[in-house]
């Protein structure tokens, strides 16, 4: 049994019961978890309902690319397979051809045109957006604003390129690993408030991402990039 304790939740920041969540998903490991995975105390409701994201997350990280990386091999032929034929729907989802897709923020920025497989963007943000804020709170000890946003920078392309070179430029030196390179992630912040993240999963499949702790940090982004 989980041990249990009054906190604030690390990932929506309400003062709750709270137990140790792993933020990033463990079905990311096919076998043998890695000696130090890191975890913060969440609340039920983060805590619980969130293994069927994490399942979709993890298949559709295991279908992108190649197939090079050991424990992606592993887990395509084992848990992936077994969670397709469990779930139809998601397999016709995912097979879909390839489409580009506007890409727009939740307050309605445009980010650009994004070749994707179809996803599930919702299901498949919410494992990106917990795993940013679990990131978040290992690194200040308080969740990320409930009134901040978390934007996602899926693809390279164009449109994206000046802001992820300007994220890729910005990123503190040392590469975090969560063991046999299944997930690394570096980051940066500044003082007023911006952080970028890059997240590699598989060394194959990456995610730039800033998180804005305040509504008007996105005009001194955009700025930062153009400049
Ligand atoms: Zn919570």
């Amino acid at each position: 049994m989980a041990r249990r304790r009054k906190g604030v939740c690390a990932l929506c920041g309400i003062e709750a019961e709270v137990t140790r969540e792993h933020f990033v998903p463990q079905c990311l490991w096919s076998g043998a978890l890695p000696n130090r995975m890191e975890t913060v105390p969440a609340c039920d409701s983060c805590n619980a309902g969130t293994n069927l994201d994490d399942e979709y997350f993890r298949n559709t990280l295991v279908l992108m690319f190649d197939q090079d990386h050991p424990q992606k091999r592993e887990l395509f032929a084992g848990s992936v397979k077994r969670s397709f034929q469990k779930h139809p729907g998601w397999m016709e989802y995912a097979l879909k051809k390839v489409e580009v897709h506007p890409l727009v923020t939740p307050s309605g920025i445009w980010l650009g045109n994004f070749p994707t497989m179809p996803l599930d963007g919702d299901r498949f943000h919410r494992s990106l957006f917990k795993i940013i804020g679990g990131l978040f709170y290992l690194i200040r000890k308080q969740p990320f604003p409930n009134d901040g946003q978390i934007g996602i920078v899926g693809q390279l392309c164009a449109e994206t390129k000046p802001l992820i070179d300007s994220i890729e430029e910005n990123l503190f030196p040392p590469t975090f690993t969560f063991g046999d390179d299944v997930f690394e992630w570096r980051f940066s912040q500044t003082r007023d408030g911006i952080t970028m993240w890059k997240l590699a999963f598989y060394r194959s499949v990456v995610f730039y991402a800033y998180g804005l702790e305040y509504a008007e940090d996105w005009e001194a982004l955009k700025t930062a990039v153009e400049a």
